[in-house]
């Protein structure tokens, strides 16, 4: 049952229920869906005390086992209660205590006598459709075609025994549009189909354009012809009409599921139902689509499977591609994680022999070189709110010549540090090698993860230099000296707000590809899988403040985003400009961005995560708790501490905090947390154990909440 706790529940029933059957219940006074999950007779002597079932819904057949497993790792894995990761799998409709309808997909099938009843072709209606029916079945949907009225003659007809419903077949495969592979796409396919160890992951590492969706597309062909189903995960924002169009072109006969949170719930229990029954062959989908039953899987991809968008954020804070990859190896059977800039956790994965790579490192298209990166050093050039001259020139000529830009500006996600203007000091911690956050309201800097405490000094305490102050301010005066400095540019502005509507997305490349756009000024979402076309010119504007987050994660993040936003530029016929203003050209991330060497920084910030003992060096888990007062919070998790010290020492686990969260407040609530860090997974997942064996009965205070967040992706 959907409850936060962490056993199961025993009830009676007339029958013996298998595993894996939706039922109805009453829980206290509440009536609850429940699915059975074990099948015994243990407390049969308590059967006074128990309550029966009240109704098995059973529509459906029993939940498969393989889904069973999976939820059964993920609880395990995630340390969440059983009930509530079930049903976090469970679409909607399969969450609620009845029972669902489903369409009727069966399609109509003359019978010898009905082929034999030769209806009259003055009866103009009911020849159409017999004669329809003669020529082929006919799905639902198509009969309605024909006639408005077919579903009462075919009703009719079926009592006279005319006609039968019976299952669709499922259709030819049909595949148009294959591009042939140039010669490093033709060896990662070779590679993959001609493993023998299947289950060992593959991160195909192409740059941006390289043609990693065309590698997919040619593998999915081949389990297609197997007769298998495949899984295909995409990020949040990427999931697009045009990515979806680009498989149903390829495969325009082959059922399709697609599953993402808008999907509307009746249509998302359908796919998800379609895709369990074997009647859809391809699942394409966000992270919650990483638990859609697949009986005749062949292989799983993951698209961009760097992307912060496969970790949920709430409730069962999963990553789908970690269960992606548990998932496959289950099943044995291949996965793909793609990515131009793979995260650093796959990357040592590879380093380690677990993950295989496959590179593709040069453009598809002959045509389309990658952009060349500039470097604008701010420290010199002459700047008006901002923006330096060159900048603002390049902009200017491309307006001229009605070529599209791009202007990135790199707001979210990172917290202020204090930096000396002089001599690059930077706040460290004392006392562990985080980067000091600043509270400007407090006048204090604080670490977020040991919790340490100071005032914010008055000069830099290296050079004497008076002048430091928080890096990252003036994102919003950006933006409007950018409109003021080009009047006649047409600036369109892409974030949260305006993205926010289903439609969004689609008017954003209407008006791109109708030309009516010069400049496009946009965020950190800018930095997907878009294809703009022609881009000429990206200029990236601030992206200095991350280089110094105090977010361990926020140098990784920012190359990635780098990378990827210089991807845009010159993916059609003609080459791409990059221009980044920047206080530390000297930096080793730009660098490398303007050699295009991910590998090489890649490693080197690999190296910096093992000497300092961060992930994917050591494995986290995260305690959070909020409260209307950060003491409340904080009291609370003193108290885990206290309690977790003398068994975390004889683990090996490090237990640091209680700190206040990167972002504290977060709806009038004040958030702490506390970081269990190891470098063995087993020892801390041992230590989750036991926490988790006596931290549900704790008694907290009115108002505090708790959640724990494993691997967690922010800190
Ligand atoms: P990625 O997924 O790596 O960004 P895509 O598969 O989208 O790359 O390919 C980028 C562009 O190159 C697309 O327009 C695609 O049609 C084209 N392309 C892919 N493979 C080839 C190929 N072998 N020959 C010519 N063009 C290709
Ligand atoms: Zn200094
Ligand atoms: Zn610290």
């Amino acid at each position: 049952m959907d409850v936060p706790l962490w056993s199961t529940f025993s009830y009676l029933a007339d029958r013996s229920l298998p595993r894996g059957q939706r039922v109805r219940v009453s829980f206290g006074s509440r009536r609850m869906c429940g699915v059975v999950t074990n099948n015994g007779n243990a407390e049969q002597q308590y059967a006074f005390r128990i309550k029966c079932v009240d109704e098995v819904f059973d529509e459906l057949p029993p939940l498969p086992e393989a889904f069973l497993d999976l939820v059964n790792f993920a609880a395990g894995y995630y340390h969440h209660p059983y009930g509530q990761t079930l049903f976090t799998a469970l679409p909607t409709a399969l969450r609620e205590p009845r029972a669902v309808r489903l369409p009727d997909r069966r399609v109509w099938r003359l019978t010898p006598a009905g082929r034999d009843a030769e209806v009259a072709p003055r009866h103009k209606v009911r020849h159409a459709l017999w004669q329809a029916l003669c020529a082929d079945d006919l799905a639902p949907e198509g009969a309605r075609a024909v006639a408005p009225s077919a579903a009462t003659i075919l009703k009719a007809w079926q009592d006279s025994g005319w006609v039968t419903r019976v299952d669709a077949a499922v259709p030819p495969l049909a595949v148009e549009g294959v591009i042939p592979l140039n010669t490093a796409q033709r060896a990662a396919l070779d590679a993959i189909e001609a493993s023998s160890a299947p289950h060992k992951p593959w991160l195909l590492h192409g740059v941006t354009g390289s043609g990693k969706t065309e590698v997919y597309l040619q593998l999915i062909e081949r389990q297609l012809r197997a007769g298998r189903q495949v899984l295909v995960l995409v990020p949040e924002i990427n999931l697009t009409p045009q990515l979806i169009a680009r498989f149903t072109q390829r495969f325009p006969l082959t059922p399709t599921a697609v599953l993402h949170s808008h999907v509307a719930d009746g249509e998302r229990l359908v796919a998800w139902v379609d895709a369990w029954q074997g009647r859809a062959r391809i699942v394409i989908g966000t992270r919650l689509a990483v638990f859609t039953p697949m009986p005749e899987l062949g292989m799983v991809i993951v698209d961009e499977e760097h992307d912060g968008s496969f970790k949920q954020q709430d409730g069962l804070r999963y990553h789908a591609r970690d269960l992606a990859v548990w998932r496959a190896h289950r099943a044995a059977v291949p996965i793909v994680l793609g990515s131009a800039t793979p995260c650093l956790e796959t990357l040592a994965n590879v380093d380690a022999g677990r993950y295989r790579r496959l590179v593709l490192a040069e453009r598809a298209h002959h045509a389309a070189a990658l952009p060349t990166v500039r470097l604008v050093d701010v420290r010199r050039a002459k700047r008006s709110e901002g923006l330096t001259d060159e900048v603002l020139a390049a902009l200017a000529d491309r307006v001229r010549k009605r070529e599209l830009s791009l202007v990135y500006i790199n707001r979210r996600g990172f917290a202020p540090v204090v930096a000396c203007t002089e001599c690059g000091w930077l706040s460290g911690c004392p006392r562990c090698s985080a980067k000091l956050v600043v509270h400007l309201l407090e006048r204090k800097l604080r670490c977020h993860h040991c919790g340490w405490e100071e005032a914010v000094p008055h000069v830099c305490p290296d050079c004497g230099n008076t002048d430091i102050k928080p890096l990252g301010e003036g994102t919003q005066r950006l933006e409007a000296a950018l409109g003021r400095a080009l009047p006649t540019a047409r600036i369109l502005r892409i974030d949260r707000d305006t993205t926010q509507r289903r439609e969004a997305w689609n008017d954003i490349y209407r008006q791109v590809h109708a030309g009516e756009v010069d400049i496009l000024v946009g965020t950190q979402m800018l930095a997907k899988g878009h294809d703009f076309g022609a881009l000429s010119l990206v200029a990236i504007l601030n992206a200095d403040a991350a280089l110094y987050s105090a977010d361990f994660r926020a140098s990784e993040r920012l190359f990635s985003q780098l990378i990827q936003v210089a991807g845009r530029a010159g993916r059609a016929e003609r080459p791409g400009e990059v221009l980044l203003q920047t206080q530390w050209p000297e930096h080793p991330l730009y660098q490398a961005l303007v050699a295009h060497d991910f590998d090489r920084y890649a490693a080197e910030l690999l190296g910096e995560r093992r000497q300092l003992g961060f992930p994917p060096a050591s494995f986290q888990a995260q305690l959070r708790a909020d409260a209307p007062t950060l003491a409340e919070a904080s009291d609370f998790l003193h108290t885990i501490r206290e309690r977790l010290a003398q068994p975390a020492q004889a683990s090996g686990v490090a237990v640091c905090g209680p700190a206040p969260a990167l972002m504290v407040k977060l709806a009038n609530r004040e958030r702490a947390q506390l970081v269990l860090e190891s470098p063995q997974r087993a020892a801390l997942h041992q230590l989750l154990n036991q926490l988790t064996e006596w931290l549900p009965a704790q008694n907290v205070g009115r108002g505090l909440r708790w959640s724990l967040d494993v691997d967690p992706q922010d800190t």
